[in-house]
């Protein structure tokens, strides 16, 4: 079987955008693949808001019992907190020491995460380098993301690349998978800008947490274009096309039979059914979360993922290092 490998930051409550986006393909690929998937809370203190030590933990542990309610399983597939596996952050150093400023500079998430900012961090400028090691500590053949990540996926090839060329054969070279619709969901407020977890507008999105009431007033909320017609439009009709990609995903119905269905109807009873659609969706995943959360089992899944991981990446570090005459050995 080949590896999968992803990971998801604790910077906030997941969004419908990380889990149709990311998250489901997760769950798909854990029968094909041997994967690892990963909360990776070394990327999260990239950003100060992020560095308050209760908030950072407790956001860890819902992430990762939130990847167990939306059906990740432990035994087939290894989930564990990026900061628990030191060969991360060591191997992360490395690939900064291949990486060119150059390359940093032009990363959109970068000058996207730093505009405005009077005190950016050096990881947030680091961080593709450290995302590189993450992917290929586990000689990853695929990497499913969301669209926003293929500029750090195409950076981390340049880089296996680079140093297979320069030292010998010594990475796998990862492939990125997208989903062919949610790939890029956009912001209820805004449908220029990707669905964003850490957006200080909380009507931006909707998180996997948020009670029914929440849900309905967001969606009720959600900015629509102009006229009044239901068409998938992705250039023309931004707002709607988006709404109609997350309805279409969240209950497996093809986006023509949604317009078909609401043709004629206007935005009140379309975004009234999609509100009850993500309900409907989210309250067993919810249910889950509730039960896992609370329970032990979580701290021992996450205690086994970890020395599954460790055991991996602690060879592919010790080759790496061998290679790089970095050994006393
Ligand atoms: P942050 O705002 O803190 O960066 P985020 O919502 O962008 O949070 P990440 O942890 O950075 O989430 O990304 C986790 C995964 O979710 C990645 O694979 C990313 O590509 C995917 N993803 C993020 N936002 C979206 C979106 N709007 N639509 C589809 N996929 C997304
Ligand atoms: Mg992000």
């Amino acid at each position: 079987k080949s590896r999968v490998f992803s990971g998801i930051q604790p910077s906030g409550v997941i969004t419908l955008g990380n889990y149709l986006g990311a998250l489901n393909q997760f769950v798909a690929l854990q029968d094909s693949h041997e994967s690892f998937y990963c909360v990776v809370n070394l990327h999260a203190l990239t950003l100060p808001q992020n560095q308050d030590p209760a908030m950072l933990r407790a956001r860890t542990l819902d992430l990762a019992a939130l990847y167990l309610a939306c059906g990740l399983d432990p035994k087939r597939a290894t989930l564990f907190i990026q900061g628990d596996v030191p060969a991360h952050a060591e191997l992360g150093w490395i690939m900064q020491c291949v990486v060119h400023m150059g390359e940093l500079s032009r990363m959109t998430q970068y000058k996207e995460k730093s505009d405005g900012k009077d005190a950016v961090l050096a990881g947030l400028f680091t961080y593709p380098a450290l995302m590189a090691a993450d992917i290929l500590l586990y000689d990853t053949a695929l990497v499913p993301v969301g669209d926003d990540q293929k500029q750090h996926i195409e950076l981390t090839r340049d880089l296996a690349l680079r140093f297979n060329n320069r030292f010998g054969d010594t990475f796998v070279v990862p492939d990125i998978l997208l989903m062919k619709e949610g790939a890029r969901i956009m912001s209820l407020d805004d449908p220029t800008k990707k669905m964003s977890k850490s957006n200080p507008v909380p009507g931006s999105r909707i998180e996997m947490l948020d009670p029914p009431d929440e849900i309905r007033k967001k969606i009720s909320r959600a900015v629509t274009d102009s006229g009044r017609e239901i068409r998938y439009d992705p250039s023309e009709k931004a707002a709607v096309s988006n709404l109609l990609a997350i309805f279409s995903l969240i209950t497996n119905t093809p986006i023509a039979q949604l317009v078909d269905q609401y043709e004629g109807q206007g935005y009140g009873p379309f975004k009234k059914d999609l509100a009850e659609a993500i309900v409907e969706h989210l309250e067993p995943i919810q249910e889950r979360f509730s039960h896992i959360r609370s329970s032990d089992e979580i701290t021992e899944i996450l205690t086994e993922g970890a020395a599954r991981a460790d055991a991996v990446a602690t060879k592919t570090l010790a080759r790496v290092k061998a290679t790089l005459g970095l050994s006393h050995r």
